[in-house]
Formats: C-alpha cells, sequence, structure tokens
C-alpha cells in the first residue's frame, strides 16, 4: 500500500520552474518571475548605496511586539509564536525592518558610519486568512536608510521604488501622505477621536475598539461604511517643521519627474511612525491585495528598540504580489539552452555528453538528451526546452566530424565542424540578426 501523502502547510506555496503540469486558469507564479523581480532589485539598489544584509527568521518575540506594536493585527493575530527549547518566547519574523533596526543597534552601525542604507529579501511569515495575492509566508523584498531626517533622502527612496517598478513594467500609483510627529500628532489624534466617538454606531467593531487604542487606524479600515466615517473626518494639522519637511518632500519628488499623488489615508498606527509614508498601488490585475509595497519613517523606533535617536525611512514589497503582474504580463526570465544535443546511439552519449560540456565551459548553456528516441520525438523536446538550435548526433557526423545544426524557430540548417563547436556556434550566434 502505498504512504499517505504529506501536503505542504496553508498558506504556503511551492514556486515550481514550470507551470507544463499546473493549472492553466491559475496564474502561478514561477522561478523565473521571481528572478526578474530580484535581479531588477539587485540591479538598481547599489546605485542608491543600498548594501544587502541579512538577518535570521527567528527573533526573540519582544522584538515585534515593542518594534511593530501589540495593538497591531501582525502582532496580536498573526505571528507564529512558541517557546524555544530554554522557555524563550521566539517569533518567526513577520516583517523585515525590526530585525533590521535590531541588528543596526546590536552591532553599534551609528558609531561606525553616520548613514547606513541596507536591502534586505527574504520569507516572512503571518497567520492570515489564505487569498490570492495573501499567503502565511510570502517574501519581501525592503530597504532601510538609517541616519537622515530627510526630507530629500524620502525623495530619493520613493524615486528609487519607482524605478524599481517601472524597471518591471508593474501597472502602479505612488500614493504619499505625512504623518506628522510626536509634536503635532497627538492633537490630531485627540480631534479625531472626538470625531470617531461621534460616529461608533457607523464603524465596524474593530474600529470602535481602534477608537481607544489606534484611531489613526480607523483611516484606513477596508470596511465600506469606515470609508465613508473617514472620508468625512478632520485633516491632519501638521506644526511648522512637519509641513516644511512634507513640502519639500514634494518639491523634491517633482524635481525628480516623480508622479505621486497625496492620499490623507495613508497612515501608519505607532507613535515611532512619523511624517512620510508611502505606498506603490497596483492599478490593474490584483483586485483586493492591490498594495504592492508600503514605507514610511519611523524616527522613533531606533530608541524604542534600545538605541539611539537614529532616524529612518524604508520601504517592504510583497515579491508574490509583483510576481503575479509580471506573469500576468507574461514575463519570464527562463533559462532556454543554446544548444540542444539528441545522441542517436551509445557511442554518440559520451561524444554529446563531452560537447556539451565543452560549451558550458565556454558559458553557452547546452542540454542533452538523456532518453533513447526518435530524431522527430528529440526535435519536439528541443522545442518544448525552448532551445535556439538542435544538434542530432549520429554514426556518420562522429565519423565526418561534421554536423548540421538546426535552427528551431526558422527551421534553417547551419554546418559546423564538431572538433570546433564552441567557435562554430559562436560564430553562428553573432551573425544571425536574434542574439537570443
Ligand atoms: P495589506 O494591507 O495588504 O495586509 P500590510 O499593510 O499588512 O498589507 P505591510 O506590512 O506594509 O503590508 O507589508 C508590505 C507588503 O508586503 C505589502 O504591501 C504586500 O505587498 C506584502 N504582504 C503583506 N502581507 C502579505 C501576505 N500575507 N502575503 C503576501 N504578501 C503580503
Ligand atoms: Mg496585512
Amino acid at each position: 500500500m502505498a504512504a499517505a501523502k504529506i501536503p505542504a502547510v496553508k498558506g504556503m506555496r511551492d514556486v515550481l520552474p514550470t507551470d507544463t503540469y499546473l493549472k492553466k486558469d491559475d496564474p502561478w507564479i514561477r522561478t523565473g518571475h521571481l528572478h526578474l523581480i530580484e535581479q531588477a532589485a539587485r540591479d538598481i539598489f547599489p546605485l542608491y548605496g543600498y548594501r544587502e544584509a541579512r538577518t535570521p527568521i527567528l527573533e526573540r518575540t519582544a522584538l515585534f511586539t515593542r518594534g511593530i506594536g501589540e495593538v497591531t493585527d501582525i502582532v496580536a493575530k498573526e505571528m507564529y509564536t512558541f517557546e524555544d527549547r530554554d522557555g524563550t518566547s521566539v517569533s518567526m519574523r513577520p516583517e523585515g525592518t525590526a530585525s533590521l533596526v535590531r541588528a543596526y543597534v546590536e552591532h553599534a552601525v551609528s558609531q561606525q558610519e553616520p548613514d547606513s542604507k541596507w536591502w534586505y529579501m527574504g520569507p516572512m511569515f503571518r497567520h492570515e486568512r489564505q487569498q490570492r495575492g495573501r499567503y502565511r509566508q510570502f517574501t519581501q523584498i525592503g530597504l532601510e536608510a538609517l541616519g537622515s531626517q530627510g526630507p530629500r533622502i524620502d525623495a530619493e527612496q520613493i524615486e528609487l521604488l519607482n524605478r524599481w517598478l517601472k524597471a518591471l513594467a508593474i501597472p502602479f500609483a505612488m500614493h504619499v501622505n505625512s504623518l506628522g510627529d510626536a509634536n503635532c500628532r497627538p492633537q490630531y489624534r485627540a480631534l479625531l477621536q472626538d470625531y470617531l466617538r461621534a460616529h461608533a454606531a457607523e464603524l465596524c467593531e474593530e474600529c470602535n475598539r481602534r477608537i481607544e487604542t489606534n484611531p489613526i487606524r480607523v483611516l484606513d479600515c477596508k470596511n465600506p461604511k469606515c470609508q465613508q466615517v473617514a472620508a468625512g473626518a478632520p485633516p491632519m494639522k501638521y506644526c511648522e517643521p512637519c509641513q516644511q519637511h512634507f513640502d519639500k518632500l514634494r518639491n523634491s519628488l517633482d524635481r525628480l519627474q516623480v508622479q505621486y499623488l497625496i492620499d490623507p489615508k495613508l497612515v501608519r498606527g505607532l507613535d515611532y511612525y512619523t511624517r512620510t509614508t508611502y505606498e506603490a498601488i497596483a492599478t490593474e490585475g490584483l483586485g483586493a491585495q492591490s498594495t504592492v509595497a508600503g514605507g514610511g519613517r519611523y524616527d522613533g523606533l531606533a530608541r524604542e528598540l534600545g538605541g539611539g535617536d537614529t532616524p529612518g525611512i524604508g520601504f517592504a514589497a510583497g515579491v508574490e504580489r509583483l510576481a503575479l503582474l509580471v506573469a500576468q504580463a507574461g514575463r519570464e526570465a527562463a533559462v532556454k539552452p543554446v544548444l540542444f544535443i539528441a545522441p542517436l546511439g551509445e557511442n554518440e552519449e559520451l561524444k554529446a555528453d563531452e560537447l556539451a560540456q565543452a560549451l558550458r565551459s565556454a558559458g553557452l548553456s547546452a542540454e542533452v538528451s538523456f532518453r533513447k528516441s526518435s530524431a522527430g520525438n528529440q526535435m519536439k523536446r528541443a522545442d518544448t526546452l525552448g532551445a535556439r538550435f538542435a544538434l542530432v548526433l549520429g554514426e556518420q557526423e562522429l565519423q565526418s566530424d561534421r554536423a548540421r545544426l538546426k535552427e528551431l524557430k526558422t527551421g534553417a540548417q547551419h554546418e559546423v565542424v564538431l572538433s570546433e563547436l564552441v567557435a562554430g556556434l559562436r560564430k553562428l550566434l553573432l551573425s544571425l540578426p536574434e542574439n537570443q
């Protein structure tokens, strides 16, 4: 009897290299989509001086209760928390900022360099209801700039996000707001609380709780009735320094020719989030889960985590959501062999392996057939792999040291000398109009 299958944990998905064995109606994310997104990040982020940092997946739970806030959904309801063998409460990271700032404080980085720009990529864990674009294990690519108060660095970072998403041909709009600071926000919070109390009957249960714990969060509740109340809420009033910061940010964005819109409903609930917040929202293709990246300034966080007064700003982007958009656009960074070699007999097999080795040493991707099959079937396989050329290797080719490379797209045949295959293939690639 066959053993029972062990399925993956709910909300945690496999990413497979190809979709030929997946349901066609499901726009499935494949490795190639992720490579496009990651490669663009690796290419673009260093242009702005961001360097990669890697922090552990497990952290002490206290880092997130303090670094994200106990009243947030993430900490209150979504964390994977358990006791380590020594009784310490640990959690699988639900996001990256708290960990990066912890590392920054722990390694006293501020004493070594005045400004640090770090980026990161990796899996995050939140026990949420699984939906399209919402998983329990998902990937974020994010970055943090620590040490500057902005607003020029805020604008630089928003321009970076803008450049990255454009490079991926993602349809999106950049939303920008300011939350004020410890100086002006408490007054606004009180004003908002009064307004919300007067409208309590129209708000959802959750928002009724938020009136006392986290009233600013009511502004971004997804419930339509709450949104109606939010639309009538009094606007934020900034103190002079916050107003100036916001004006200068907008000025910088205009100078850098970044398109954006001011969105007063873009908020974060915790006190150490200050001033600039921004989000990139997909304008098509994602439905309800349309926010692809969210960012903001957190000037109080380092202090909250036991460090000094280091201001910071960062964003995190959801890679799976980006990948769904890239998949929908039909883009893929697939590795396709330049040459597919099909040996017909046993003598030819070893020769085929040798030729493939020589091609790979020269940086040319090659695939050999490991199956015995007719020449016709081998050609079909070459086609499925997306190979540029195919070479059928028989006794005659081995003896004469000459063979024909078939260009799969056009059917054209090109004669080559087998003992000079690398040079011959290179010459061919250069002489043919389409180089890929
Ligand atoms: P949402 O409003 O969609 O729940 P969020 O405010 O919880 O997002 P952040 O904590 O700001 O999201 O995370 C930044 C980005 O990470 C989001 O914009 C989204 O693209 C992605 N993200 C967040 N949670 C998930 C999830 N459960 N599955 C997939 N991607 C996610
Ligand atoms: Mg969420």
